[in-house]
């Protein structure tokens, strides 16, 4: 990993997965130049649930949100880059789909707030990417190489 590089947890929700999207948002982030260091299909369960959004505990839309990322399996993955935070941020757009741009994940495939496809750390949440890497991944998870374009990416 070179000095200016940064690593973010994404994760494709239950309803990316239902949809068969996991194969074009990963393609959005290798195109753009971010390198996957890991990847994990999997099921969420309460506890982890709980934890990965507890800072939205109290709020009226929690119970159902751990009860939709909880509802089916995940792609859960962590990309690469320089600002990689943010950069996965733009590309995912707004929270709310109808405020995202079109040509954005949610802009594109986001359903409503609820059901928008995608998660990524918070840029604005200093820490969050490396609190929800450790969350999600073991160390010996994450795999160290090059892309063999890697004079062309970051
Ligand atoms: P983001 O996923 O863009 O970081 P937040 O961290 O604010 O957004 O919220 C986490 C998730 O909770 C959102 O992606 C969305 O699925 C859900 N959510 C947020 N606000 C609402 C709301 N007002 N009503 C229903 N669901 C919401
Ligand atoms: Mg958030």
């Amino acid at each position: 990993m070179s000095h200016h590089d940064e690593r973010t947890f994404v994760m494709v929700k239950p309803d990316g997965v239902q949809r068969g999207l996991i194969g074009d948002i990963v393609s959005r982030f290798e195109e753009r130049g971010l390198k996957m260091v890991a990847g994990k299909f999997m099921q969420i369960d309460e506890e982890l649930a709980h934890e990965h959004y507890g800072e939205h505990e109290g709020k009226p839309f929690f119970d159902g949100l751990v009860e939709f990322i909880t509802s089916g399996p995940v792609f859960a993955m962590v990309w690469e880059g320089a600002d990689a935070t943010q950069q996965v941020r733009k590309m995912m757009g707004e929270t709310d789909p109808a405020e995202s741009a079109p040509g954005t994940i949610r802009g594109d495939y986001g359903l409503d707030l609820g059901q928008n496809v995608i998660h990524g750390s918070d840029h604005e949440d200093e820490g969050a990417n490396e609190r929800e890497i450790d969350l999600f991944f073991d160390e010996e998870e994450l795999v160290d190489y090059e892309r063999s374009d890697a004079e062309w990416v970051y």
